[in-house]
């Protein structure tokens, strides 16, 4: 984005504070500005866009309001390269094992540069919506059930390297109800001139989706600024 259109164009680090009608399109506000567009991709994730969207049209507040989210610990550990990792992706974990951790990436087998030469680092994920409670662990608790799930599931037990993220609300939850609530959202923001929405929570939530609803959005941005509106 930056290389099309400009690196004064693209300001990262700047959260949207509100979304308003504006006469020709929107206005987006920003780190104190007041941006004036045609056309506004609404890319952030549902908790966020119902804050943004909520006063455009209630609505469409409720509707993004009311997607479950569910919350998700990502423990990283690393260590040498000498214990084996099997080759692979990793691996999804099914509840009746008995084990905690919901899944397993081997991320320095599937990308470039996430460890040093000679060490390894798998992501671990815990929680979900079967056990919100996981979030209140505390980073030792957490750390001591990805290294149990570790040794349980691949027969590792030394690690170097180990860190926390919480995330409170990661993954929308596409409840049975999900699919007429989307078509009453995009109903929606039909009627809203120069809004355009994109996300996981629209078709589903997988890289292959999410970046498949920017692709949508292109086209309907597209289209609404080569028909002159
Ligand atoms: C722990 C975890 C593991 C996953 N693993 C996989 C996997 O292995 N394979 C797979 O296919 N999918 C996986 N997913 C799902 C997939 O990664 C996500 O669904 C997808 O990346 C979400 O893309 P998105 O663009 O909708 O949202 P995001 O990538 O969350 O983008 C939303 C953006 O909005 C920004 N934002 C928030 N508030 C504001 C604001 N006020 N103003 C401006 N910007 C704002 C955020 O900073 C963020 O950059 C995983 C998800 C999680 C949470």
């Amino acid at each position: 984005m930056a290389r099309r259109i400009g690196e004064t164009g693209v300001r990262t680090g700047t959260p949207v504070d509100a979304i308003e009608r504006a006469e020709n399109g929107l206005t987006v506000r920003a780190g104190g500005e007041a941006i004036a567009a045609r056309c506004v991709v609404c890319a952030v994730p549902p908790p966020v866009a119902a804050k943004l969207l909520g006063p455009l049209n209630a609505g469409m507040g409720d509707i993004l309001a009311g997607i479950p989210m569910a919350p998700v610990a990502v423990v990283h550990l690393g260590g040498d390269a000498t214990q084996n990792v099997p080759p692979g992706f990793g691996a999804l974990i099914p509840r009746h094992y008995g084990i905690r951790t919901l899944g397993t990436v081997f991320v320095s087998q599937l990308f470039p540069g996430r460890a040093p030469e000679g060490h390894f680092v798998n992501t671990a994920f815990i929680g979900g919506t079967l056990d919100p409670e996981a979030m209140k662990l505390s980073d030792d608790e957490l750390l001591a059930v990805a290294r149990a799930d570790q040794a349980k599931i691949l027969g590792i037990r030394d690690f170097d390297f180990a860190d926390i993220l919480r995330y409170t609300h990661a993954i929308p939850q596409l409840v049975p109800d999900h699919p007429e609530k989307i078509d009453d959202l995009r109903a929606r923001a039909a009627k809203i001139h120069g809004l355009v929405l994109a996300g996981n929570y629209l078709t589903g939530v997988g890289i292959d989706h999410a970046v498949g609803s920017g692709y949508t959005a292109a086209d309907g941005a597209f289209n609404l600024t080569a028909a002159g509106n």
